[in-house]
């Protein structure tokens, strides 16, 4: 890993090793709830997507979504994970937002097991399981800045409830918090990719949760740990992971012992604070659901699903480093991909464009929502513009921009914003002419004195202007007639 400010994160005190595994939450992106036919869609007007099903009526039954256990299986599959026979189990407890006051998981018998998930890095993080289950309502607690102990009331919205969710459980096979922000990121990378989730952090559709314990440095046991709630950005569980290590090394320096709890992460304040102490299995007193079957996916519908994978992140920035040549950096290969733009970059690679260069263009100047109306051709076209320099680089962020709105062509663009006769070559030949029909003139220009040079210039610059009809760019202008009478200027 490089950067100084990772380094200060990941740095623990001599002698200890962090030991983190990550609990992850991902809503899949299915049209309707895991058990129910309501709208799974998120930011609707709170409580219209309900129905008895999700809302635990008395007499209701589910039934289960197809569709939601096919993505959770192709996520399984995408992690390496043996998919098996798996079972619906009732986890109890009480929550407002959790009508039923159960919520149906995967206990024993989840649907994916031991699979792996490869950081760009290399390190590689056991995946235990990734099961199943239904999301909960989301309560909104109003007053009291929000938290639960000062609020004066709380909402609850149900839309969410019964949405399905994988509960991806990696080992604990993390050792910095960067490598923890890294398998969020690939794990993200990877929802993406097989089109299963949005993977949205900041709107709750992928959660985490952070399992955190320190041992002496070489040794293989796992002490106490505490498990660090909903963690909503990347930088918040690289600081919670961080602050969390450090107060264990603490307690256990001291001769003390950290309690196993859940906490929570206090970002205003930079500290994690006690939840609950950390019920175990048991508490929860699971059962089989004896309202929903097992389910039995036949190793033709593995087989299915592990032909329609496509291709997986990994693969996808591979593939467009070596396409690059040595001119695309891993960091910009792994943006694109994450944008989803490695295939309109391929394919304009493939028409003929500069490899570093369209890379560049796109990774610094495409972040948009909508670039739909960026095609190959047109980008390769933008490219070869600015690669033989008919356009500068600023013009050719222009056009790019210009496109991404109007959809017209790089030369369309170009000539119409009167970008092509200002630059570069083209300049350089108009400027020629201009001295060709003006023989006199540039004589004296060129032995002139500084007065003469002065005023004939700006006659050359009048008449380069006349003949581009305006849009030469007249310090440009300058420039070359100097270089024409000096040679070429070393800076
Ligand atoms: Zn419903
Ligand atoms: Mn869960």
């Amino acid at each position: 890993m490089s950067g100084a400010a990772t380094g200060r994160e990941t740095a623990l005190d001599d002698g200890w090793e962090l030991v983190v595994g990550l609990e992850v939450h991902v809503e899949l992106s299915t049209a309707t709830k895991l058990f129910c036919a309501c709208a799974n869609r998120f930011g609707d007007e709170p409580n219209t997507n309900v129905c008895p099903v999700c809302l635990g009526l008395p007499g209701s039954l589910p039934v289960v979504n197809a569709a939601a256990v096919d993505f959770a299986m192709r996520l399984g599959r995408a992690l390496g994970c043996e998919v098996r026979p798996a079972v619906f189990a009732r986890k109890n407890y009480f929550y407002p937002d959790m009508p039923k006051d159960y919520q149906i998981s995967q206990y024993d018998q989840p649907t994916n097991i031991d699979g792996r998930l490869k950081l760009p890095d290399g390190h590689v993080v056991g995946i235990e399981r990734a099961h199943i289950e239904e999301d909960t309502g989301k309560t909104t607690h109003v007053g009291g800045g929000g938290r639960i102990h000062d609020a004066d009331y709380a909402l609850v919205d149900y839309n969410r409830a019964g949405v399905p969710l994988v509960e991806i459980v990696s080992r604990p096979d993390i050792r910095t918090a960067e490598q923890a922000r890294a398998f969020v990121r690939e794990l993200r990378a990877i929802l993406l990719s097989i089109g299963v989730s949005d993977a949205r952090m900041e709107e709750g559709s992928m959660r985490v949760d952070a399992n955190v314990s320190v041992r002496p440095t070489g040794s293989d046991e796992l002490r106490t740990r505490c498990e660090i709630k909903n963690l909503s950005s990347l930088r918040s569980l690289g600081r919670a992971i961080t602050f969390e290590a450090r107060r264990h090394v603490d307690l256990w320096s001291s001769g003390e012992r950290p309690r196993q709890e859940t906490r929570h992460w206090d970002e205003a304040g930079g500290r994690t604070t006690p939840g609950r102490s950390k019920e175990d299995a048991e508490d929860y007193r699971y059962f089989q659901d004896p309202d929903l079957v097992p389910l039995a996916p036949s190793a033709e519908t593995v087989a299915a699903i592990d032909a329609a994978l496509p291709p997986l992140p990994a693969a996808r920035r591979a593939e467009l480093v070596a396409a690059g040549a040595g001119a695309v950096p891993a960091s910009d290969a792994a943006l694109l991909v994450e944008r989803d733009q490695d295939g309109l970059v391929l394919a304009a690679i493939s028409a003929g464009a500069d490899p570093g260069l369209t890379v560049t263009r796109v990774a610094n100047d495409l972040a948009v929502e909508d670039w739909s109306k960026v095609t190959p051709d047109g980008l390769a076209s933008l490219v070869a513009l600015e690669a033989s320099g008919r356009v500068t680089a600023t013009q050719a962020k222009q056009i790019l921009a210009d496109i991404v709105e109007s959809g017209e062509t790089p030369e369309a663009i170009s000539e119409r914003r009167g970008f092509q006769a200002m630059a570069g070559h083209d300049l350089a030949v108009t400027v020629d002419q201009v001295i060709a029909s003006n023989p006199d003139e540039w004589r004296r220009f060129c032995s002139g004195d500084d007065a003469d040079r002065k005023k004939l210039a700006g006659f050359f610059i009048g008449q380069v202007m006349r003949a581009t009809k305006g849009r030469a760019d007249g310090a440009a202008v300058n420039r070359l007639l100097q270089q024409l009478t000096h040679g070429p200027t070393s800076d």
